[in-house]
C-alpha cells in the first residue's frame, strides 16, 4: 500500500474530487451556498448555465455571494423563495420562468443550519408543451370547422415547436392535398406555397407520403445540405430548399380510428431547434388529438353539408319542375349550387348561337361576372369544361395550367374556381362555374361531383324549356295544318255536292217517271244510281263532320238530357233496320238523372254504335243497350261517376292488337266483311271528348263488342 494514499490529507483530496465529479456528472445546475449566501460549490451545469448568462466563470463565481455572481436573482421570485428556505429552515420547490436565459427551472431548496443545497432543472420543453396542449385542447374543443381547426393548431405550433407547421390531407384519389401552411412570417408562407405549387411531393419517394402511407413518423434530426442536395438534385428545386435554411424536421401521421387521412409536418429552421426522439413523441400526441377532433368535425361537417345539400338539390329540383322561366330556373340553379358548396360566387355562362362568346345569364353570391356581360369562348373555362365534358377544379385561378388569359383569371386570379359543364344532349350549351376566395380551401373532387348534379340540372331546365319551345312550334303547325285541311274539305265538299245534288235531282225526276215511262230494268238502275249518290252524299258529310271536329269547330247545343229516354227513342229508331238482319234488340235502361250534354251529338254517337253493332253482328244474334250511373274504368276525371251508355252486340268481335285502330279515321278492320269508310267511330270519340266524355270498347274476337260511352255527370 502507498503510504501517500493513506495520508488523510491526500484522502480528503481524493474524497473531495470523487464529490466533485459525481455532482459534475448531474446534467442540472446544482449550488451548495453557505449561511452568508456565499457560493461554497456549484456543478458543471451550473458553470455552464452561469457562463451561458455572460456572468462569472467558475473561479469567479466559487466563493461569491450568490446575489453577486447572478445579479438577475434579485428582486426575483428565486430570491424570495431562496431566503424563505433559509430563514425558515423547510425545503422548498417551485417553478418559476428566468427570463435573461428564456427558460422555466424547477428549482429545489434543501436548507441545513450551515448550507443550502439548489437544484434547478429546466422544464422549459415541458411547459411549452404543457401551454401548448392547453392551448391545443381549446382549440379543439371550441371549433367545429376541420379545416379551421387543422389551420388553428399548425398556427399554435410555430414558434413554439416549429419554424414551420404544415398540414396535408389526402383526397379522394389518395393525393395529398396542402391544406395549411404556418409560419410567422406570411411571406415565408407564400414561398412555401410556391415551393409546393411547383414542386409537388412525389408519391413514390417524399416522406410526406411514406409516412402516409405507412402510418409511422419520420424524422431527419439535423438536415444537412448533403441530404438536401441527395433528396432533390442539383438546380431550382435546391436552392430554394435551401434558401428556407432546413435544420431538422418531424413528419407525423394525422391517424383517427386506425385510418391515416393526413400528415402534419414540423420544421425547425432559423430557430437552430434540433428534434429528438422526445419532440417525436409530443408531434405525435398531437397530431392523434387533431386528427381525431379533425375527424369529428368532419362528421359533423359532413353532416351539415349532407342537409344543405339535399336542400339546396331539392330546391334546384322544384325550381326544375315546377313551370318557371328559364331565367328563374337557371338564377335558382346559381343560387342552390353556391348554398350547397358554400361557394363565394356562382355564375352560368351560356354559350352564343355563334358560339364563340359566353353570355352571363344567371349569377348569385359575391364573387362573379357581371350579369349579361360576355367573354370569348376560346379559352375560357367554360370551353374547357365542354371540351372535356368533365369538371374542372381550379386551385388558384391565376396560376393555372391551363391557358386562362380570359376575364375570370385577371379578375379572380386568387380565388379557386369550380367549372361544370353544361350539356343537352350532347349539344353545348354552357357552363356553371362556383368561386372561393382566396385563403379558403379550394373545392374538392367531391363537390365537383355535387356541383355536376346542379350542372345535370341546370341542363334539365335548358332542355324542358327547349322542348316546350318545340311542342308549341308543333302544336301551332298543326292547328295551322288542320285548319287549313278543314278548310279545304269544307270547300270541296260543297263543290261535289253541288253536282251531286243536280244529278240526284235528275235522276229522282226519272224514278217518279216525269219524263216519262220506264221500264223494270230501267227503274232498278236508277234506284241504284240514287243509293249511290245518297252514300257518296252521306261519305261527304261525315268527312266535313271530321274535319270540324278536328278544327275544335263542332258548336255544341247543351240542354237538359234524358239519357233513358233518348236512348229508348234510338232502340226504337233502330230496331227495324236489326229486324231487317234478323237481331233480337232491347233496351235495359235505368233511370238516370237529367245530365247537361247535348242531345242531338249523343243521338249521333248512339246512333253510330247501334249502326255498327247491326253491321257487324250475324243474323240470329243480339243487341242490348243498357244506361246506368258509374264509375268510369279509365281514368276520366270524374270521381262521383259518369253516366254510361252500353251498346252489347254478339258479333264478330274485333282482335285485341287492333282495338286502337278502331278509332282513327279511315281505319277498318276487316273491309271484307262490309262496306263503309272507317270514320263513324273516329268522329263519333271526337264528339265524345267533346262532351267531356269518352268512347271504349271491351270485346272478344267471335264473341262480341260492348262500346260504351262516357258522358260526365254534369247536373242539368
Ligand atoms: P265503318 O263501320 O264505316 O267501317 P267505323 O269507324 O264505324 O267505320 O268502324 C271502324 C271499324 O271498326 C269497322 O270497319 C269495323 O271493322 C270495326 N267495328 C266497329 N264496330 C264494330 C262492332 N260492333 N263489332 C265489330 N267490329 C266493329
Amino acid at each position: 500500500m502507498n503510504s501517500d494514499q493513506s495520508s488523510p490529507a491526500r484522502s480528503h483530496a481524493l474524497q473531495r474530487d470523487l464529490l466533485e465529479h459525481t455532482l459534475d456528472a448531474i446534467t442540472t445546475p446544482f449550488y451548495i451556498i453557505d449561511s452568508n449566501w456565499r457560493i461554497v460549490y456549484l456543478n458543471q451545469a451550473a458553470r455552464e448555465s452561469l457562463r451561458g448568462l455572460g456572468h462569472a466563470d467558475r473561479n469567479h463565481a466559487q466563493g461569491m455571494v450568490l446575489w453577486e455572481a447572478v445579479p438577475d436573482l434579485v428582486g426575483t421570485r428565486f430570491e424570495k423563495e431562496y431566503r424563505r428556505a433559509m430563514t425558515t429552515q423547510t425545503a422548498v420547490h417551485f417553478e418559476e420562468y428566468h427570463a435573461p436565459l428564456n427558460s422555466w427551472f424547477r428549482v429545489d431548496v434543501f436548507p441545513t443550519p450551515a448550507t443550502m443545497v439548489l437544484q434547478l432543472r429546466d422544464v422549459t420543453r415541458e411547459k411549452v408543451r404543457q401551454q401548448y396542449l392547453a392551448d391545443a385542447s381549446k382549440v379543439l374543443s371550441q371549433t367545429l370547422d376541420y379545416m379551421e381547426t387543422l389551420r388553428r393548431l399548425a398556427q399554435l405550433s410555430v414558434p413554439r415547436l416549429a419554424d414551420w407547421c404544415t398540414v396535408d390531407i389526402a383526397n379522394q384519389n389518395g393525393e395529398l392535398e396542402q391544406v395549411v401552411v404556418a409560419h410567422s412570417n406570411p411571406d415565408k408562407v407564400r414561398y412555401a406555397r410556391e415551393l409546393r405549387r411547383r414542386y409537388p411531393p412525389d408519391p413514390e419517394s417524399s416522406g410526406l407520403y411514406s409516412v402516409f402511407r405507412s402510418g409511422k413518423s419520420e424524422f431527419a434530426h439535423q438536415i444537412t445540405d448533403e441530404m438536401l442536395a441527395a433528396g432533390v438534385g442539383d438546380g431550382e428545386y435546391l436552392r430554394m430548399l435551401r434558401e428556407l435554411g432546413l435544420c431538422s424536421m418531424m413528419t407525423v401521421p394525422l391517424t383517427a380510428h386506425g385510418k391515416t387521412i393526413g400528415v402534419m409536418q414540423f420544421v425547425s429552421a432559423e430557430g437552430r431547434r434540433l428534434y429528438d426522439a422526445a419532440d417525436v413523441a409530443f408531434a405525435e400526441d398531437l397530431a392523434n388529438r387533431a386528427a381525431v377532433a379533425a375527424h369529428n368535425a368532419r362528421l359533423f361537417e359532413g353532416a351539415k353539408r349532407r342537409e344543405r345539400e339535399e336542400a339546396a338539390l331539392r330546391k334546384a329540383a322544384e325550381a326544375v319542375t315546377a313551370s318557371f322561366s328559364v331565367e328563374e330556373i337557371i338564377n335558382e340553379i346559381a343560387r342552390s349550387a353556391l348554398d350547397a358548396t358554400e361557394a363565394d360566387g356562382s355564375f352560368v355562362e351560356r354559350l352564343n348561337d355563334d358560339g364563340k362568346e359566353l353570355r352571363v345569364v344567371a349569377v348569385a353570391g359575391e364573387l362573379h361576372l357581371e350579369l349579361n356581360s360576355c367573354i370569348p369562348f376560346e379559352g375560357s373555362l367554360g370551353q374547357l369544361v365542354l371540351e372535356k365534358n368533365q369538371p374542372e377544379l381550379v386551385h388558384v385561378l391565376g396560376q393555372s395550367r391551363f391557358p386562362l388569359p380570359g376575364v375570370l383569371a385577371q379578375m379572380f386570379a386568387s380565388s379557386a374556381a369550380l367549372a361544370v359543364p353544361l350539356v343537352d344532349g350532347g349539344t353545348a350549351i354552357g357552363a356553371l362555374i362556383l368561386l372561393r376566395r382566396e385563403g379558403r380551401a379550394p373545392f374538392t373532387e367531391d363537390e365537383a361531383k355535387r356541383a355536376h348534379t346542379f350542372g345535370n340540372l341546370a341542363s334539365l331546365a335548358f332542355r324542358k324549356v327547349h322542348l316546350l319551345q318545340e311542342s308549341e312550334t308543333r302544336r301551332t303547325e298543326l292547328e295551322q295544318l288542320i285548319e287549313s285541311r278543314s278548310r279545304l274539305i269544307r270547300g270541296f265538299s260543297h263543290d261535289l255536292k253541288n253536282p251531286l245534288g243536280a244529278a240526284d235531282g235528275h235522276a229522282s225526276l226519272l224514278e217518279d217517271r216525269m219524263l216519262g215511262e220506264l221500264g223494270e230494268k230501267q227503274l232498278s238502275s236508277v234506284k241504284r244510281i240514287r243509293s249511290a249518290i245518297r252514300a257518296a252524299v252521306s261519305l261527304i258529310d261525315d268527312l266535313v263532320e271530321l274535319a270540324r271536329a278536328e278544327a275544335g269547330q263542332i258548336k255544341l247545343r247543351p240542354h237538359a238530357v234524358d239519357v233513358r229516354e233518348l236512348v229508348r227513342e234510338m232502340v226504337e229508331q233502330y230496331r227495324p233496320a236489326a229486324e231487317q238482319e234478323r237481331l233480337s234488340i232491347k233496351g235495359t235502361l235505368e233511370a238516370v238523372e237529367l245530365i247537361k250534354s247535348d242531345p242531338d251529338r249523343v243521338r249521333q254517337i248512339v246512333g253510330n254504335l247501334l249502326s255498327n253493332a247491326v253491321k257487324y253482328t250475324q243474323p240470329g244474334g243480339s243487341i242490348e243497350v243498357r244506361t246506368g250511373i258509374r264509375k268510369s274504368d279509365n281514368d276520366l276525371q270524374y270521381p262521383a261517376g259518369c253516366v254510361a251508355i252500353d251498346v252489347i252486340d254478339t258479333g264478330i268481335g274485333i282482335p285485341q292488337d287492333k282495338l286502337e285502330l278502331l278509332f282513327t279515321e279511315f281505319a277498318r278492320i276487316d273491309p271484307s266483311v262490309k262496306p263503309g269508310a272507317g270514320l263513324g267511330l273516329a268522329i263519333s270519340r271526337r264528339i265524345a271528348r267533346l262532351l267531356g266524355g269518352e268512347i271504349t270498347v271491351r270485346t272478344e274476337r267471335g264473341t262480341g263488342s260492348t262500346f260504351t260511352l262516357w258522358l260526365p255527370l254534369e247536373q242539368a
